[in-house]
């Protein structure tokens, strides 16, 4: 017989998953409900009202799609991007090649406008890769966490209705952690995840859909004869290509109509709303300087220790840093230590920047004073142990907090 499952207490400070909230791990493990009970479809309305708080939008169509972040990444990609549909997908890290990867198996004629790791893509250029393309959506990622580089976002909404095009955001890392203002982007679909900044863990993915959007998604339903459903609006619109991604069957299982698509994943609805319910009863703004003030507080500890921090500090997300590992070091080894030692867990990268960088996450729970300085206090130890003259980096965080009384 194998033991019961009884993990060790690990201080999770990379780039997600983090530990979550005490009351997210409660919440799910209440009894369960049939799909259709009153009080189980009662707590998917509570839900999808709880998520516009969060994603600040008044988007009805707003709910969560059962899967870890990369559901809704693909749900909402499936669902917008017809066959040979032109999109075009604003890149500068690991996720921004994800994009690139989904929309080449739905066959869609990409095109990229690309920034080095560590930058973001100036708006100017996307405005004119949209004009010279004309793409019928533009995918982007906001906080991309393998570069620790959150992308501007602003005029997104207005460039995409000036070309006639729809957008799509990945705000995985960022949702619940930086504002994510969804109506004042005028973005049409954003979609997240719970194991970043919401502070739950991985296995829903909340997800917020523009009127318009779905009406372009309901416009690719068909019957289940294959016959065009009499709501569509436009004549040759292709079917979409997943049945557990089918953004209008989800829609519709959502809707007052209920019509049977999954089975809701009970436990995880439970967790996603009580990460929405301790996200809107902090409140956003408290939480966005919470995670700010964490995420200034490492890189004023990095730098104090002696480190170079990763990136463009411009766009730096408040919420993940990425710390250049010295050169006589070796980053697993200090990772080990971390973990053995400490029982802490600090990221490590991919890609150009794998064993470059060590990422360094403050998100949701984890974003707090004594979790950065304990994280701090412990990898100048490491470093010292390895040989490396660390000076304090804990006196340069607190300081941090000192001077913004928190
Ligand atoms: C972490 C992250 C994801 C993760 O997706 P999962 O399927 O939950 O592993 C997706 N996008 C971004 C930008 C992320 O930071």
């Amino acid at each position: 017989m194998f033991a019961e499952i009884d993990p060790p207490q690990r201080l999770l400070m990379g780039p997600g998953p983090v530990n979550a909230y005490p009351r997210v791990l409660r919440a799910m493990s209440a009894d369960l409900l049939g799909q259709f009970d009153p009080e189980m479809t009662g707590y998917m309305n509570e839900t999808m009202a709880l998520y516009r708080g969060v994603f600040q939008t008044q988007n009805r169509w707003t709910f969560v799609i059962d899967g870890t972040a990369r559901a809704g990444i693909e749900a909402a990609l499936v669902s917008l991007t017809e066959p040979g549909a032109k999109v075009l997908i604003v890149r500068s890290g690991r996720f921004g090649l994800l994009l690139t990867e989904i929309c080449e198996r739905l066959g869609a004629d990409y095109v990229t406008v690309d920034a080095d790791w560590g930058q973001v893509v100036p708006f100017d250029r996307i405005a004119q890769a949209a004009r010279a393309h004309r793409p019928q959506v533009i995918a982007a990622i906001h906080g991309d966490t393998s570069t620790t580089m959150a992308q501007p976002l602003d005029s997104l909404g207005e460039l995409c209705r000036e070309i006639g095009a729809l957008s799509y955001v990945d705000a995985t890392a960022t949702l619940g952690g930086m504002s994510v203002p969804v109506d004042a982007w005028g973005a049409d679909i954003v979609t997240a995840g719970l194991q970043k900044c919401l502070g739950g863990p991985s296995g829903s993915a909340p997800i917020t859909i523009s009127d318009r959007a779905a009406e372009f998604i309901f416009a690719r339903r068909h019957t289940e004869k294959g016959i065009r459903a009499s709501d569509a609006t436009d004549g040759n619109r292709a079917r979409i290509g997943s049945n557990y991604f089918d953004l209008a069957m989800i829609m519709d299982y959502w809707s007052e109509k209920r019509l049977n698509h999954h089975t809701e994943a009970t436990s995880m609805l439970y967790a996603a709303r009580e990460c929405a319910r301790i996200a809107l009863q902090e409140g956003l703004e408290a939480r966005f300087a919470r995670h700010e003030l964490a995420g200034r507080a490492v890189v004023a500890g990095a730098r104090a220790i002696g480190l170079a921090v990763y990136g463009d500090d411009a766009h730096r997300m408040t919420n993940v840093t990425g710390i250049f590992i010295p050169d006589a070091i070796d980053g697993e080894t200090i990772r080990r230590r971390m973990r053995e030692d400490f029982e802490i867990e600090i990221g490590t990268a991919f890609g150009p920047l794998a064993g470059k960088i060590w990422r360094i996450g403050a998100m949701g729970y984890n974003a707090r004073k004594h979790k950065v300085l304990i994280t701090l206090g412990a990898l100048e130890g490491c470093l010292r142990a390895e040989g490396f003259a660390a000076r304090s980096g804990v006196d340069a965080a607190l300081e941090m907090y000192e001077a913004s009384h928190a």
